[in-house]
């Protein structure tokens, strides 16, 4: 036996009092902007997910994540060290109508790491926010809002990340009983363009400029810059935030996802995709698709994602206007998005056919997007045509090719009216052979996912989790994270929606 070792005893496991180093961030801006407040427990949570991704961000130990102290801290039961969290207020357009105070109404920020990322807890109780709501979130939506942000980000598309979801039994009541759940939700910063909304509905100039002054030193510091379009700060900031958020919207309107509630106040000042509601990944593409049930009039259906987005930053234009003090420059950084989103739309769409953007002088309503990706897009829709095993399809075929001409047999299955096919496909074909097959087919699996969370994916995960089965949760996460592999133990998540995918509906009943 050795003496001096038994004295010593085993080297004690880390126990760090705080599992997390926090700084000012948010809560720096003083109570103007905010209530400070203590979520509220919910009794006997569960684990449905983690994300392993997110836990490495946030430099969250593995073996604390698999513990009941941080089952605890990310239901709202118990505080991380450190942590002071509070509820932000906001305001915003919703449906196109001012609607006012907003806030977090359920949502509360734990603070921000010193990592740079901010985390909040969504359900987590009722906040001076609240309004009529009970300030909790349901199991279903809660485990949508998960995958798809790590969807997303695995997607490439700039998003908030989740690092957990939790489930509890307590009721709560939505169009029947349903129970609680708890999403840790992870970003650079919450901020949406209904906070400066907010204060300039008010009058509140000092607090606007404040908070101007705090994104931009924090966010985007290259506004300051003698390199920077003007020597106007917030106008400089108005047009990075319409570059970014066109970014953002060629992104979705790539893929194909339909986000379903473009209020102001869903609107990531960051641009990056937030507050994951009814939204939708299309299946048949459907220009006019509306994924949100309660959306009677169609604002927000997947071709008007664009324009809206526009609109959206017009808001955020004239909340910022006080501070920029020229109606010309306002106007003049907004500018900026219509020329980012078409070009970079326009790039994306060629990559998905593994071809090169067209020059970047040429607008995109010449050259190779008018003459393959328009007509591609009205030949989908004219046949219903899915949109993510379309562009599978034509990876695969472009791949499989070897010096000979690609053969489409499996992509023209798709479609019924062949003719039109075949004619697009000849053209294709020409365009193809200019480029280098092995970059194009580089670019095509880099662009072109196979596994999307489409809704019913995203059905056959709760419905097992409403039986306690978290399973699925889990794998279809999993799947998500690599959506461009082939993933063949789970090859039917890749296939056609099954017919009852279309009695799905999704309302902002979440
Ligand atoms: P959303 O349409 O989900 O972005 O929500 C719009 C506003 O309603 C935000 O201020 C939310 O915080 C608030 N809200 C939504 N659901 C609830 C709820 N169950 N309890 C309290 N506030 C809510
Ligand atoms: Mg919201």
């Amino acid at each position: 036996m050795n003496l001096h070792a038994a004295d010593q005893g085993p080297a004690p496991a880390p126990s760090p009092e705080r599992v997390l180093d926090w700084q000012e961030g948010f809560a720096a801006l003083g109570p103007a902007f905010y209530t400070e407040l203590r979520p509220t427990p919910l009794p006997e949570p569960q684990w449905v997910a983690t994300s392993a991704g997110v836990a490495e961000l946030l430099g969250l130990d593995a073996q604390w994540m698999a513990g009941d102290e941080a089952l605890q801290a990310l239901t709202g039961n118990t505080l991380l060290a450190g942590s002071r969290p509070l509820a932000s207020v906001y305001s915003g357009h919703q449906f196109g109508v001012w609607a006012g105070q907003l806030g977090d109404g359920r949502a509360i920020l734990l603070g921000e790491t010193t990592s740079g990322q901010e985390i909040q807890l969504k359900g987590a109780g009722r906040t001076p926010y609240s309004r009529m709501g009970d300030g909790r979130a349901v199991l279903r939506s809660s485990i949508r809002e998960f995958l798809c942000s790590e969807a997303m980000h695995a997607l490439g598309i700039p998003t908030t990340r989740a690092l957990s979801v939790t489930s509890s039994p307590a009721p709560v009541r939505r169009e029947e009983i349903e129970t609680a759940a708890v999403v840790a939700r992870v970003a650079p910063s919450f901020i949406r363009f209904g906070h400066f909304e907010h204060f300039a509905a008010r009058d509140q100039i000092g607090p606007l400029r404040q908070l101007a002054d705090y994104v931009i030193d924090r966010y985007y510091p290259e506004c300051r810059t003698a390199q920077a379009l003007s020597g106007n700060a917030c106008a400089n900031l108005l047009q990075a935030v319409s570059e970014r958020t066109a970014r953002l919207l060629a992104q979705w309107q790539a893929v194909g996802f339909c986000h379903g509630v473009m209020n102001t106040d869903n609107m990531s000042i960051l641009g990056l995709t937030i507050d994951y509601g009814p939204f939708q990944f299309l299946d048949a593409f459907n220009p006019g698709h509306i994924c949100n049930h309660s959306d009677s009039q169609g604002r927000y259906a997947f071709n008007r994602q664009p324009q809206v987005a526009y609109w959206n930053l017009y808001c955020l234009g004239q909340a910022l206007l006080p501070l920029i003090g020229d109606e010309d420059l306002t106007i003049a950084a907004l500018e900026s998005y219509k020329q980012v989103f078409p070009q970079a739309y326009g790039t994306l769409m060629l990559r998905k056919l593994g071809l090169p953007a067209d020059a970047q002088d040429t607008p995109p309503a010449e050259g190779r997007f008018a003459s393959l990706v328009n007509p591609l897009l009205q030949l989908l829709a004219d046949n219903a045509v899915d949109y993510t095993i379309f562009f599978s399809r034509l990876t695969d075929a472009v791949a499989a090719a070897d010096s000979a001409a690609p053969d489409f047999g499996a992509v023209r299955d798709l479609v019924l009216d062949r003719p039109a096919f075949d004619a697009w496909a000849a053209g294709y074909a020409l365009q193809l052979g200019t480029v280098d097959q092995q970059a194009a087919v580089a670019l095509m699996q880099a662009s072109n996912p196979r596994f999307v969370l489409r809704n019913h994916l995203g059905e056959i995960a709760i419905r097992a989790a409403r039986t306690g089965d978290f399973s699925v949760v889990r794998q279809l996460l999993a799947v998500l994270q690599k959506p461009f592999d082939h993933h063949a133990e789970h090859a039917p998540w890749a296939g056609f929606p099954p017919d009852w995918a279309s009695s799905i509906e999704i309302s902002c009943s979440s």
